[in-house]
């Protein structure tokens, strides 16, 4: 049986378009406003303001056309207006924009966890609880593993992002901007989170399999905490603010094994890899692995704030009744907005898109790293891909982060009216995730301008 996929259709012209001086004069007027009234820290990677945006663009308010190759951070797979997700979010609009499922549920929360419970890994029985955001997932999974063990303490991972609350601050790697700067702390932050060494393999010291990376993890958390005390291994299977790094083939196998054997819950934070990212429903599937519970955010609802955590019905079901939830969590519009573009993933086989992207992007940029000795690595699965940036000459050897070189070429991009995102606990990472709905044409372009920008800094 062949699978019928329909093609996206767009309201924009697919094309990449800058007009006179940049930033433009209302972009520069909103600008000025903003700075009267919003928090300096909130920052933001490009200084346009946006009116529309559809499939791989994005215009600004001068009426720049922006080819977009962040999807506001892996959100927008389906496109900034999936038509799909329009109507349904209309629709429901119209009947009721919210009861809160904890006084007057509806039904399409629970279409959405049974959604979750078919296309998540495993085919044991599962329990779904929607949040708002990433953050909240991570927190809530936590939340339940610790009832579910009997035991309070976490294990993170070096490189690893999962948030900005308190808790997720506290298992976050990375220093500044996250939880510090030199001006000041966040903290205290939240005890018994211990941090343990990522698979790396770029920047290993020598090779190493990743069922030996997994056993140094292991043999740190068994000496220096003790598995009875662990309640939860969470993990990114690829890691998404930290750099887009791809463990070692074995390395998390290794672990969740190990963790099944010790009654340890494995969490896989999918919230940015998840929803066809990498060219599968969710990373860990590439492993073959089965989380004891997955995060979900990001890519789940063409960009309505929507999070949710699945996983095995006796861990979920080890919490009390009224001991998870929130106001806002699985709001009504945010779940239409995931079936919605969960259906639009299906029928336009996104997963198959994402690893045509793959295909597309990889192919370039590892004739381009072969000519040019400040990249490092091209690494990532599916649309989920990045480039490392070293020091001219030490790709080979000492592999000197150069965040220089990583900025300048962002912001080449961003000139030439193609908008990228940067990464890496060395910020020397530029990390790729176009919408999936995307057209060829207008991703081949955004490589040409992200190709003449890494010879420009290649050239400095
Ligand atoms: C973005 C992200 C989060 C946090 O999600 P928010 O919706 O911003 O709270 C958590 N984990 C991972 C892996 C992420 O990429």
């Amino acid at each position: 049986m062949t699978m019928q996929t329909t093609q996206p259709t767009y309201r924009l012209e697919q094309k990449r378009k800058i007009t006179g001086e940049f930033p433009g004069p209302k972009s520069a007027e909103l600008g000025a406003r903003r700075a009267k009234v919003v928090a300096g820290g909130v920052a933001s990677s490009v200084p346009v303001y946006v009116a529309d945006a559809d499939g791989g663009i994005i215009l600004d308010v001068d009426g720049n056309s922006f080819i977009d190759l962040g999807s506001g951070i892996a959100v927008t797979s389906v496109g900034a207006s999936d038509p799909a997700v329009a109507a349904a979010v209309s629709e429901q609009v119209g009947r009721f924009t919210h009861t809160c499922f904890m006084v007057s549920p509806y039904e399409g929360y629970i279409a959405v966890a049974e959604k979750l419970a078919a296309l998540t890994p495993g085919d044991h029985e599962k329990r779904t609880v929607l949040f708002n955001s990433g953050a909240e997932a991570v927190e809530n999974a936590v939340k339940v593993a610790r009832i579910a063990t009997g035991r309070t303490a976490v294990v993170a991972f070096d490189h690893a992002y999962h948030g900005r609350t308190n808790l997720t601050m506290g298992l976050t790697a990375k220093a500044n901007p996250y939880k510090s700067s030199p001006a000041g702390s966040f903290g205290p932050f939240a005890p018994e989170i211990y941090r343990v060494p990522m698979s790396y393999p770029f920047r290993e010291e020598a090779e190493i399999k990743g069922e030996d990376a997994a056993r140094r993890a292991i043999t740190m958390i068994e000496k220096q905490i003790g598995a009875e005390n662990v309640a939860a291994i969470l993990i990114e299977p690829i890691q998404g603010e930290g750099g887009f790094i791809v463990p070692a083939e074995g390395f998390l196998p290794a672990l969740t094994a190990w963790a099944k054997e010790k009654g340890i819950v494995f969490i896989a934070d999918e919230v940015q890899a998840g929803f066809c990212r990498t060219g599968a429903w969710f990373a860990s599937e590439h492993e073959g692995i089965v989380p004891d519970i997955i995060t979900m955010a990001k890519g789940i609802a063409g960009g309505m704030p929507l999070s949710a955590i699945t996983g095995r019905a006796d861990l979920l079901d080890a919490v009390h009744p009224g001991g998870l939830g929130g106001t806002y969590g699985g709001n009504p519009v945010a779940c239409a907005a995931a079936l919605a573009a969960i259906q639009t993933m299906e029928e336009q086989d996104l997963n198959g898109r994402a690893r045509a992207i793959e295909e597309q992007v990889m192919g370039r940029l590892r004739a381009l790293a072969g000519e040019v000795d400040i990249i490092g690595e091209v690494r990532g699965r599916g649309a989920m891909l990045a480039l490392e940036f070293v020091q001219s000459g030490t790709a080979g050897s000492t592999k000197e982060p150069n965040a220089a070189a990583t900025k300048a070429i962002a912001d080449a991009c961003l000139k030439a009216g193609v908008i990228i995102l940067t990464c890496g606990t060395y910020g020397n990472v530029v990390r790729l995730l176009p919408p999936l709905v995307i057209s060829d044409e207008l991703l081949a372009d955004a490589l040409d301008v992200l190709e003449g920008a890494i010879r420009e800094a290649a050239a400095a």
